[in-house]
């Protein structure tokens, strides 16, 4: 077909775990066994191979064909075919990264010092590779995206959840990263240079579209953030439903600042008045949205009558801008209610950002970067004296893992040839 441009091949590699090489090996002289192995493999894991949109499956496979690959030192590689569709699928071993020289042990170290916070150059010395090529290969995890690898562990869309944007820097401009985080998982980890919310909308937008493609009925229900402008504006945008909380933790470190001009005894008794006042509206469910609009009043008149009539207006019309917004963490006990868990996410990529001189690149991928380390962050055990210890993010929130091994995981996960489970009716 001379005339028609030659379109870029859909990625249907999938990682298989074959438990050791010498087994991987013994199979390549039986195809039978072979094709049998995979399909076991599948069948375990739950998961279905990504056809062609046309095709309604069927899983008879036959081995397509076979190619030795020169730059794995002449392994083959086999390679599978739907009979219906004639999609072919490339069968990756455990042992091998695709189009990487780098073996997955040496991968496994360098990802495991990358997402620790050591610098790209540190852990590419101690693992002797290049600093490129591990920013590479974080890249190369990362064009998986993060809503296909959760739901492939078996997560629901959240339905919950906490949003906002850290501030970093790319060399010396000012650059935003729109997360949204469900418990101890990142869902998105977005890359924007302007603070408007035009950007935000953009890159929650990505977010919402991976969703929507995974279930065209989901609707978020309620979403804290910390009352930015440019964030309300664009959540409002694109979850148009649903409830939106302000942070009370946020709230408790911002009333210092509205009060001006006191001695600083007096607003440390402020502060901490107001924090009873908060724990004191949550400990009363029923009536605690009634409760919060007369005690904030109350609280006005109470700052009026100690730090003057200036702080009482300043407070009232802080109170006023963001009442709605405690409300709703108030009126829905499934809101989060501060969004501690999501600073957390922050200052863990904060540590790896700021350590790697990869990332500073104004025409490096970021987003593929990025979400290759909210992968690591989702899927890396927690150490030995951690809270969840030895378990990571998705297992902590019910997620199901292919493999007790993290980085086999990350390596199933992550590869294009797999549609998610449970498959729809007509994939
Ligand atoms: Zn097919």
């Amino acid at each position: 077909m001379p005339n028609t441009t030659r379109q870029t091949r859909k990625n249907r590699t999938i990682t298989v775990d074959f438990h050791n090489e010498a087994s991987y090996f013994q199979l390549l002289g039986d195809g039978k066994a072979f094709v049998e192995c995979v399909l076991a493999f599948l069948l375990a894991l739950g998961f279905q191979l990504a056809h062609k949109a046309t095709c309604r499956g069927g899983g008879c496979l036959t081995r397509h064909s076979h190619y030795a690959r020169v730059r794995l030192g002449g392994l083959t590689i086999w390679r599978i075919q739907c009979t219906t569709c004639r999609a072919v699928f490339t069968v990756l071993p455990h042992f091998v990264l695709r189009y990487r020289q780098m073996r997955p042990e040496v991968a496994r170290n360098a990802l495991l010092a990358t997402h620790g916070g050591l610098s790209l150059e540190w852990c590419a010395v101690i693992c002797n590779l290049s600093p490129m090529a591990l920013y590479r290969l974080v890249c190369a995890f990362g064009h998986q995206g993060l809503v296909t690898v959760l739901t492939r562990c078996g997560l629901p869309l959240p339905l919950y959840v906490l949003a906002d944007e850290k501030h970093s820097t790319c060399l010396t401009d000012k650059v935003y990263l729109p997360t949204i985080v469900r418990g101890r998982v990142i869902w998105h980890l977005g890359y924007t240079t302007e603070a408007s919310a035009v950007a935000f909308t953009q890159s929650y937008g990505e977010f919402q579209r991976a969703a929507s493609q995974q279930e065209p009925s989901y609707r978020v229900k309620g979403v804290l953030i910390d009352g930015f402008d440019s964030t309300t504006k664009s959540i409002r945008t694109l979850f148009p439903g649903a409830r939106l909380g302000f942070c009370l933790r946020h709230a408790l470190l911002k009333l210092p600042k509205k009060l001006v001009a006191i001695a600083s005894p007096l607003r440390k008794t402020l502060r901490t008045q107001f924090h009873t006042l908060l724990y004191r509206v949550r400990q009363r469910k029923g009536l605690r949205v009634f409760a919060l609009g007369q005690r904030l009043r109350h609280f006005v008149d109470h700052v009026t009558t100690t730090a003057g009539a200036a702080n009482g207006e300043r407070v009232r019309r802080w109170f006023q801008d963001k009442k709605a917004g405690w409300y709703a963490v108030l009126a829905d006990p499934q809101i989060p209610a501060t969004s501690t868990l999501l600073d957390q996410a922050h200052n863990a990529m904060d540590r790896k950002l700021f350590m790697m001189k990869g990332f500073h690149h104004p025409g490096g991928s970021q987003a593929a970067f990025l979400t290759g380390l909210a992968h690591l962050y989702n899927l890396i055990p927690y150490q030995r004296r951690a809270l969840n210890a030895g378990k990571c993010g998705v297992e902590v929130e019910g997620g199901r893992l292919p493999t007790a091994d993290w980085m086999l995981n990350l390596q199933i996960l992550t590869s294009g040839g797999y549609q998610g489970a449970p498959a729809p009716p007509y994939h």
